[in-house]
């Protein structure tokens, strides 16, 4: 490709819009568009790297036995009804009427449509294991649409479906999965760690997240320094070692005036006690009764954990005057002795010990509170989020923490679909039984942005060989000289014959602007063609991944350049 034809409008400036780092440089260096917020255009260097992304997800997927498909973007109301999600999935979903006024959604998801695919096709034992996947645009309205490509409200996804037999079966499935997916992550050169995740209030079920570590990255996740437990923040178990008793007397309880104190700051900074001695109470609405939360004060409420062990399907944070009313005080002077509500302790609390905490009315706290002796928990589970330095719940190691990106989610189902939805087959033994789902989605689009994140320098993008939109620049300093843009002419079409993506830099522009912006777009290596070398017959190959580059002669150019840049290349042919 020449770059005078080359579609790839180049910004100077960054644009004031973007906050991290792959959403600028896409930007910049004319990958994407936005339309309206979370929808963009891909432009032709993006749409080479998703190509390559979806060529490697494909082929993976397909060696694990998956079939691809393209079911509708469009789905009618019922099915959603059915499956009792047209109401629960909300805002979230993008909704639509036809000329006669019938509901329809833009789908965030298949399992309705697939399930009901499937069940309307296959009757028989015989006719499973399926696995079925597509790659398709999904629609979810955001509520923060951001950072570019990474939480758009249109996007590309992979997602596939197994149906199975039976639990056996499904495991299989996933298993196959899973190496699938840790193929693909190899195969695109990123760096990613695979992490036990949440799978909801039902529990039982397990779920997986494939992370692409990067500092920009919206989840936390943990690992064990000495074995190979890892799980995102949502999911991480706190893990108290139940023979730790507190090594403390337990002093009297004291009630103190603590006018204007409110936080646990305040508490700090005016009473000179740590936030480790101190507890805090945050109060919910679970499924419509008030619900205290209790834990130390330096720790962060884990929602997801909270919402599990209520098992409720609501939960939000009660206001203020609410809780005024049927608690007696305000959020900054609230405590487990005597609250008007249920109290939920996070297991951690149990070893505390002359911990202080609000008194439930305002401007008051006690200090030296003990749990069992001044009051009584209606229930202890491990409530806070897990940071680094905890214990490891596997092994006892310490927990270290590392910023990821969430490019892939692979999930055991079950029958939840298959029972709602009424998705049944007939079993060697003649008996009608619900399949055994599992679904395994991936991010094309965020896992375009995760690359950029985690491969990037002061000038620019620096793509992973398997995935650059080209492999090789070629620029000639000074496009004017016929001598060079010969040269440059003549490896064009030598590299190119030979199956090398080439980019021909044949602009009219000085040598700095085009040594910029193929620093900006991202292109692995670069041959640069300038007058010294030429007149002994060579030219200089820089790796963008390295610094320092070196002289290579003309004369059997593409041998030494498959010697350079060749065995990056061969893993991913
Ligand atoms: P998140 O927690 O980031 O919202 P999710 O759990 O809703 O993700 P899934 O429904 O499991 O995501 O979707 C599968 C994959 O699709 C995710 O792992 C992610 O890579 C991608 N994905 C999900 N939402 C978006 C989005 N808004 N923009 C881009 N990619 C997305
Ligand atoms: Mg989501």
């Amino acid at each position: 490709m020449k770059a005078s034809h080359l579609f790839y409008p180049t910004l100077r400036e960054v644009p004031s819009e973007a906050e991290i780092v792959s959403h600028k440089l896409l930007l910049r260096a004319g990958f994407i568009r936005k339309t309206s917020a979370g929808v963009y255009s891909y432009l032709p260097l993006a749409r080479r790297v998703l190509r390559k992304i979806e060529t490697i997800v494909r082929e993976e997927m397909d060696k694990a036995g998956g079939q691809e498909v393209l079911m509708p973007i469009i789905q009618p109301r019922e099915l959603w009804e059915k499956s009792g999600r047209w109401s629960v999935y909300g805002d979230e979903m993008f909704r639509l009427q036809d000329r006669h006024k019938r509901d329809f959604a833009l789908g965030p998801t298949h399992e309705e449509i697939i399930t009901t695919l499937v069940n309307a096709e296959v009757h028989s034992y015989r006719q499973l294991p399926l696995m079925l996947y597509q790659i398709q645009n999904k629609y979810r309205d955001e509520i923060r649409p951001r950072f570019g490509l990474m939480r758009g409200r249109e996007f590309i996804m992979k997602d596939l479906y197994s149906f199975d037999e039976d639990d056996a079966g499904l495991s299989i499935a996933y298993q196959k999965m899973y190496a699938a997916y840790c193929n693909i992550y190899d195969r695109l050169n990123l760096k990613y760690r695979v992490v036990e995740a949440d799978s909801g209030a039902i529990g039982g079920n397990e779920s997986h997240e494939f992370m692409v570590l990067a500092e920009s990255g919206e989840c936390t996740v943990l690992y064990c320094d000495r074995c190979d437990y890892a799980a995102n923040v949502e999911k991480a178990e706190c893990y108290t070692p139940a023979d730790v008793a507190p090594a403390e007397d337990l002093k009297p309880r004291e009630k103190i005036h603590t006018p204007g104190l409110r936080t646990i700051q305040d508490l700090v900074v005016s009473l000179g006690i740590p936030e480790n001695r101190q507890v805090k109470t945050l109060m919910y609405w679970a499924d419509g009764e008030l619900a205290a939360v209790v834990m130390r004060g330096d720790r962060d409420v884990n929602e997801i954990k909270l919402k599990n062990a209520l098992k409720c399907n609501q939960l939000f944070m009660a206001d203020e005057n609410m809780v005024r009313q049927q608690c007696g005080a305000g959020f900054g002077s609230l405590g487990p002795v005597q609250l008007g509500a249920r109290v939920y302790m996070d297991q951690e609390v149990a070893r505390m010990a002359n911990f202080s905490c609000g008194a439930n009315q305002d401007d008051y706290h006690f200090i030296n509170v003990n749990p069992g002796r001044d009051f009584v928990p209606d229930g202890v589970f491990d409530l806070r989020n897990a940071v680094a330095g905890d214990l490891c719940p596997v092994c006892g190691g310490t927990l270290a923490a590392l910023r990821g990106i969430e490019v892939g989610h692979i999930f055991k189902l079950g029958t939840k679909y298959s029972d709602a939805l009424e998705a049944t087959y007939r079993n060697a033994a003649g008996e009608e039984k619900p399949m055994v789902m599992g679904c395994y989605g991936i991010g094309i689009s965020r896992t375009m942005a995760a690359a950029v994140e985690q491969n990037n320098d002061s000038d620019g993008i620096i793509w992973p060989l398997p995935i650059a939109p080209y492999q090789i620049i070629i620029i000639p300093v000074n496009a004017k000289k016929a001598d060079q843009m010969q040269a440059a002419e003549d490896i064009y079409r030598q590299l190119s014959s030979e199956g090398w993506e080439v980019i021909l830099d044949d602009r009219d522009e000085r040598a700095g602007v085009k040594f910029k912006d193929a620093d900006l777009i991202g292109i692995p290596s670069k041959i640069t063609i300038g007058p010294k070398a030429l007149q002994e017959n060579q030219v200089e190959v820089k790796k963008r991944w390295e610094g320092g580059s070196r002289f290579i002669p003309i004369e059997g150019i593409s041998a030494k350049v498959r010697e350079i840049i060749g065995p990056q290349l061969s893993t991913t042919k």
